[in-house]
């Protein structure tokens, strides 16, 4: 057994078609603990980070706009975004989360449930699930800071920075 970390993600299908509450409920039945959690409008930079190992695939363009909410208007580009943490983590999660493509996926699984296959031939499936430790480390430093994840995961350093410029509340 072995603690692990995992990105999740519900991706812009799953926010618009009002599902959050259905997919927390889902995953919360493995018990761990949710360690950062944030709604996030997706730049076409952090898709395409995000998906870096398929940018050669036919279909990246395509999953680059899905994932950033392209095709369902302005109330529904973003995603939500949550560190889970747990025993063995990934390889539950990937179990209840489901298999890629939606229409062979275990139709107890979320992917199952609630996925689809567009016209275009994306499968818009829901929900992001983490593959494995090193892709999961890789995800959580990319979408979380430091400061936005309430466990110590990862080794930190303390840079200082000037004439830095921050919004705060007015
Ligand atoms: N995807 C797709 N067509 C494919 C394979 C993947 O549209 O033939 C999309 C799908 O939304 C998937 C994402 O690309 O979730 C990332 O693919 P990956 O192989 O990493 O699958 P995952 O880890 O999400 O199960
Ligand atoms: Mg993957």
């Amino acid at each position: 057994m072995s603690i692990e970390q995992l990105l999740i993600l519900v991706k812009p299908d799953g926010v618009k078609k009002s599902l959050t509450g259905n997919i927390l409920t889902k995953l919360s039945e493995t018990r761990m603990l949710i360690i950062g959690a944030k709604t996030v409008k997706v730049n076409k930079e952090l898709a395409e980070r995000h998906y870096c190992q398929l940018k050669d695939k036919s279909f990246f363009g395509e999953l680059v706009d899905y994932i950033q909410g392209k095709i369902y208007g302005e109330s529904w580009n973003r995603v939500l975004a949550f560190v889970y943490q747990g025993n063995n983590a990934i390889a539950r999660m990937r179990k209840i989360v489901g298999t890629t493509n939606p229409e062979e996926a275990d139709p107890m699984s979320i992917r199952g449930a609630y996925g689809r296959i567009t016209t275009k031939g994306v499968y818009e499936n829901v929900v992001h699930c983490s593959s494995d430790s090193f892709e999961a480390e890789r995800e959580i430093k990319l979408w979380f800071k430091p400061d936005e994840i309430v466990k110590h995961i990862y080794p930190t350093k303390e840079i200082v920075l000037e004439k830095e410029v921050k919004e705060v509340w007015a």
